[in-house]
């Protein structure tokens, strides 16, 4: 690649070793640190070169010139041979994602997020195939929504309603409290979109009662709905996963994990237990491409919040920095780059407005 048009910047910096400097990224935009003599005489270097790099070439016109540079006689390129057509989904509202570039649509930015995600975004052949259970509603289809928008093809377990009527997902039932309708579940989004890459395990509810009047009814279906039901559906996910060689799981935990509630015990037991069964299965997974991390939503606007007493509401905004609820949107943000990227591995992410100071 000619280094024409290459600014180069070069910031003088004592005591910083030249190997430790940052290289710019690929591009016509080079910024390097350097320090002491090396420095400067490796600046030399690459402004000579960009200097060599602006003389004319043959194919190329100098401003000056006045004559336009001779054209080559190229032969004609034989016509490219018909690739394979490209993967479609079968999910019947399934459409191929409009490329960021073609629509122009604002933030189509494609050099923002990680490397994974520009990727994704940038060659369009790239779609996952995306789980997330109790998407029908709240912070699971804001997150379903979210992926949507990126282009993948997403399937949402409901257990009661379906979703709403024009949503772009494959909807499939599924109660997270039995381990059939679980397979069930991922063997259709499977033959609808292929092996499920990214699982966002959301499906929840609460039950609360003081210790002192809740039964073992109580606590064990919260537990068996928001922790049993996130292992069910993580380890039937794992098992396509290591076939593939890649994936991402993000569990769907809480404030209340971090640091309890009245009246939840059984919930704030459960949401707690994610964040052991993230770590540990990271470790289970070791150097393999397959991450699990939790995200800790604070109180946010969906039914489930709205079942609150105007009391319990108060308290938590008191306590809550950001002064508001969180919208389901931003939890869905938190997901979104938990599954681009590569490198974090069990951690967990509060999105709940300031009120766990980060933990
Ligand atoms: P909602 O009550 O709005 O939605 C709960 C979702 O979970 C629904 O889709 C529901 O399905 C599904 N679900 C519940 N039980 C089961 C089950 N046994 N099997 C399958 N699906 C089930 O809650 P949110 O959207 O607010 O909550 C989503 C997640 O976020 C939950 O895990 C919750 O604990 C967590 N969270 C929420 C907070 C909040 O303030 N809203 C704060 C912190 C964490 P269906 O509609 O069919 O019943």
């Amino acid at each position: 690649m000619g280094l024409v048009g290459t600014p180069v910047t070069v910031v003088m910096m004592r005591g910083v070793p030249p190997q430790l400097a940052g290289a710019g990224p690929a591009g016509n935009s080079v910024t390097r640190q350097v320090g002491g003599t090396l420095g400067m005489a490796l600046a030399g270097l690459i402004l000579s070169g960009a200097y060599r790099a602006r003389m004319p070439t043959p194919n190329c016109r100098a401003p000056d010139s006045g004559s336009p540079p001779p054209r080559r006689n190229r032969p004609a390129r034989p016509p490219k041979p018909p690739g394979p057509p490209p993967a479609r989904c079968v999910c019947p509202s399934w459409r191929p994602r409009p490329s960021a570039r073609s629509t122009g649509r604002p933030g189509a930015d494609t050099t923002i997020g990680t490397s994974e995600q520009r990727e994704h975004t940038m060659t369009g052949t790239t779609a996952r195939s995306v789980l997330v259970t109790g998407g029908n509603r709240g912070i699971g289809l804001a997150i379903a929504r979210r992926f949507v928008t990126a282009g993948d093809r997403v399937t949402v377990t409901y257990r009661g309603e379906e979703p709403p009527a024009g949503e772009n997902v494959l909807a499939v039932r599924c109660d997270v409290t039995d381990g059939e309708q679980v397979d069930q579940a991922f063997k259709e989004a499977e033959a609808a979109h292929g092996e499920v890459s990214v699982l966002v395990a959301n499906a929840g509810f609460t039950q609360d009662r003081l210790l002192l009047r809740m039964t073992e009814d109580d606590f064990t279906s919260v537990v068996d709905t928001n922790l049993t039901g996130a292992f069910r559906v993580a380890r039937r996910a794992v098992r396509g996963m290591l076939r593939a060689g890649h994936g991402r799981i993000v569990l769907i935990s809480s404030t209340a994990a971090l640091h309890g509630a009245p009246g939840q015990t059984n919930y704030a037991a459960a949401k707690a237990g994610l964040v052991g069964f993230a770590r540990a299965l990271t470790q289970e997974l070791g150097a393999r491409d397959i991450t699990c991390n939790v995200v800790a939503p604070g109180l946010t606007e969906t039914d489930m919040s709205r079942a609150l007493t105007p009391e319990q509401r108060r308290e938590l905004l008191r306590t809550t920095p950001a002064g508001r609820l969180g919208r389901p949107e931003e939890v869905a943000d938190a997901v979104a780059f938990l599954a681009g990227a590569g490198y974090v591995r069990g951690a967990v992410i509060p999105v709940d407005g300031g009120a766990g100071l980060g933990h």
